[in-house]
């Protein structure tokens, strides 16, 4: 038997922020960091707030990859508030802190006159997926840790397109190739459904067909929407299926070499797309039959596994050109002797990552060197 599991509440499209104002809080803790407040997101959301009465307390100033140090200043602020709702506004990184907070003072201080706060998740990226799934990542020094329970789920996801429109073309680039990595990696993963399934299938084609425009004109609100949702199907995908390995060595990556979360996946997607498929080899796995049916879903030449493989592989190189990203691990400025140095360290956090579990194929030490050094060159 499996399970498949459905979380949160969704409200969805232009003018879905609106749902605020229909919102029973009498105390709200927003978090949210300084991007939100430079391009007046934040102000929005104090603005619905504010008259009607709120209590509001706000803490505006989450960095990107929250730490632990980060949760641990979150968990003052909480405690001493106490707000009977969180909003978290803003991209993974602080969705992520939030969901952090709120679990270790669940954790720590379990106080049966205290009840978990409702949690609002407002997406401002369209790349985690975040709002919709039961994983919180925080950095632990230069690690990179996926706590994984089904209480981090938000109770209310708000998808709004316009709160995305500022996104700048290389964050659009970076946060779209995470959409596109959390599909495939669910659609391949060892605890794939149907239900998964059909959730990346969708993700993959709306990805190909929106992201470029999103990249171009990022204030197009139909493309925003459109890549707005695939981010939460995946989202929703991969919680359910759980990821596969492009996310441990990615993971790695960001934690030791702070690359950004998904350009470090579209970094190391293609490369291991073709190793899950055996591609060097007999290209015959299962995995290289899914990622061939993907291929034929976008309408790519996909006779046979190796020809659709192939396709893809050709799809994600172009949708990474076009959005002129780098091409190799060495042209985000990381050196080659630093590189080399930690190759063990990287392949270490990698081994013991939650997301290698689900790969379609186990990798052991030297595989995973042999793709980040072809990652390297690109
Ligand atoms: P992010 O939240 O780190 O944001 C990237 C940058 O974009 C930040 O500087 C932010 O201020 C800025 N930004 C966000 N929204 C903006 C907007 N509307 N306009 C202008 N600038 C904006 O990036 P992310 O990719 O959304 O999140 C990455 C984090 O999420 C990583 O730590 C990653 O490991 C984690 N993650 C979590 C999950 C999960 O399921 N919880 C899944 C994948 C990744």
């Amino acid at each position: 038997m499996s399970e498949f599991l459905l979380k949160p509440r969704i409200r969805f499209g232009q003018d879905a922020l609106t749902v605020l104002n229909e919102l029973p809080a009498r105390s709200v803790l927003l978090v949210t960091d300084q991007a939100m407040v430079k391009f007046g997101l934040a102000g929005r959301v104090m603005q619905m707030l504010q008259p009607r009465g709120i209590a509001l307390q706000v803490w505006d100033d989450v960095v990107a990859d929250p730490d632990i140090a980060t949760v641990v200043r979150g968990m003052k602020l909480m405690d001493n508030s106490y707000p009977d709702t969180v909003i978290a506004l803003g991209g993974g990184s602080v969705i992520d802190a939030a969901k952090a907070v709120i679990f270790a003072l669940a954790k720590t201080r379990p106080d049966a006159q205290r009840q978990r706060p409702c949690f609002v998740a407002i997406p401002t990226t369209s790349g985690t997926g975040s709002e919709v799934t039961a994983f919180s990542v925080v950095k632990a020094h230069a690690e990179k840790l996926v706590l994984v329970d089904p209480s981090l789920l938000p109770d209310i996801a708000i998808l709004d397109p316009a709160l995305v429109a500022s996104v700048p073309p290389a964050i659009t680039a970076d946060t779209g190739m995470d959409v596109l990595c959390h599909a495939l990696e669910a659609y391949v993963s060892r605890a794939a459904s149907d239900f998964s399934d059909a959730l990346a299938e969708k993700t993959v084609q709306q990805v190909f067909r929106y992201l470029p425009t999103c990249w171009r004109s990022g204030d197009n609100l139909l493309a925003r929407e459109k890549m707005h949702n695939a981010s939460c199907m995946a989202g929703m995908a991969f919680t359910n299926a759980s990821l596969g390995i492009t996310h441990s060595l990615a993971h790695a990556l960001g934690g030791v070499f702070r690359v950004p979360h998904g350009r470090a996946n579209a970094l190391l997607m293609a490369e291991v797309v073709a190793w899950n498929a055996d591609y060097q080899g007999e290209c015959d796995t299962e995995a290289a039959r899914k990622y061939a049916r993907l291929a034929h879903l976008l309408d790519l030449p996909a006779q046979t596994p190796r020809q659709g493989v192939t396709s893809l592989l050709v799809a994600i190189r172009a949708l990474k050109d076009e959005m002129a990203m780098p091409d190799g691990i060495r042209d985000t400025g990381i050196k080659a002797t630093d590189f080399e140095h930690q190759l063990p360290e990287m392949v270490g956090q990698a081994l013991r990552d939650s997301c290698t579990p689900t790969n379609p194929r186990t990798p052991d030490a030297q595989g995973l060197i042999d793709i980040y050094r072809r990652a390297w060159i690109g």
